[in-house]
C-alpha cells in the first residue's frame, strides 16, 4: 500500500483528527515538534518574528520542564502551543492510565510555563489508536497530525531542508518540522520567503481552524 493510500484510509478512520486545513485557501501551517530547545527554538522565534508570521509548537513536557523560559517566550509571541506528551511516549496499545498520565503531565508543565492550557495535541510519531484518540479528545484536545513531513532532521544542510520542504507547500498544508534540527533556522527564512513569493500565507493552527 502506498503512503498516500494509507494516509487516505487513516483520514477516513479518524475524521475528528486535523490532517489538513481548507484546500481552497493558500494557507500553510508550519508546526515544530519536540521542543523547546534552548538554542534553536529562540532562533526559530527570531525568524518567525522577522517574517511577521505565526506558527505552532508541539512541546514535549520534559523539555518544557528543563527550559520553561523558552516555552514562555513562544507563548509571549502568540504562537499556537500544542501538547506532545511528557516523555514522547509511543501511545499505541498502551494502558488508559499511561496515556492519560503522559498527556496530563505534559499539559500541567506547559500550562505552568505558558500561563494557558494547550488546545492542540499531537501524538508522538503521529501514531495513536482509538483508545488514545478517545482519551485526548475527552480531555478537550483537538488532535492534529499533519499533511506533510519533510524529514528535516535527516537533511544535513539548510539547502537540503529547503529543497525537501518546498514541495510540501500546498493549500491547507500542515507541515511538521523539528525545533532541534540545527540547520532549520537558516532554512526557515528561505522557506518563508519562497512560500510568500508563491502566494502562500503562513498561519498558526488557530488561524487555520478559523479560516476553515
Ligand atoms: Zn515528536
Amino acid at each position: 500500500m502506498t503512503k498516500m493510500a494509507f494516509s487516505r484510509i487513516a483520514q477516513r478512520l479518524f475524521p475528528s483528527v486535523l490532517w489538513r486545513g481548507n484546500p481552497i485557501l493558500p494557507r500553510v501551517a508550519l508546526t515544530f515538534d519536540d521542543g523547546p530547545d534552548p538554542v534553536n527554538t529562540p532562533r526559530l522565534l527570531d525568524v518567525l518574528a522577522k517574517s511577521g508570521i505565526k506558527a505552532s509548537f508541539f512541546l514535549q513536557g520534559k523539555n518544557v520542564e528543563h527550559y520553561p523560559e523558552v516555552a514562555a517566550q513562544i507563548a509571549a509571541q502568540a504562537h499556537a502551543i500544542g501538547n506532545h506528551t511528557y516523555n514522547h511516549t509511543h501511545l499505541i496499545l498502551k494502558s488508559r492510565r499511561l496515556i492519560y498520565q503522559e498527556i496530563k503531565n505534559g499539559e500541567q508543565v506547559i500550562t505552568k510555563s505558558t500561563g494557558s492550557s494547550p488546545r492542540f495535541f499531537r501524538p508522538p510519531y503521529g501514531q495513536m489508536d482509538w483508545r488514545a484518540l478517545k482519551i485526548a479528545s475527552g480531555m478537550g484536545y483537538q488532535v492534529v497530525i499533519w499533511s506533510a513531513l519533510p524529514w528535516d532532521w535527516k537533511a544535513k544542510t539548510p539547502k537540503k531542508i529547503v529543497a525537501a520542504t518546498l514541495p510540501c507547500l500546498f493549500n491547507g498544508a500542515i507541515i511538521v518540522l523539528h525545533d532541534r534540527t540545527p540547520e532549520l533556522p537558516a532554512a526557515l527564512e528561505l522557506i518563508i520567503e519562497i512560500g510568500k513569493q508563491r502566494g502562500f500565507s503562513f498561519v498558526s493552527l488557530e488561524q487555520m481552524i478559523c479560516s476553515q
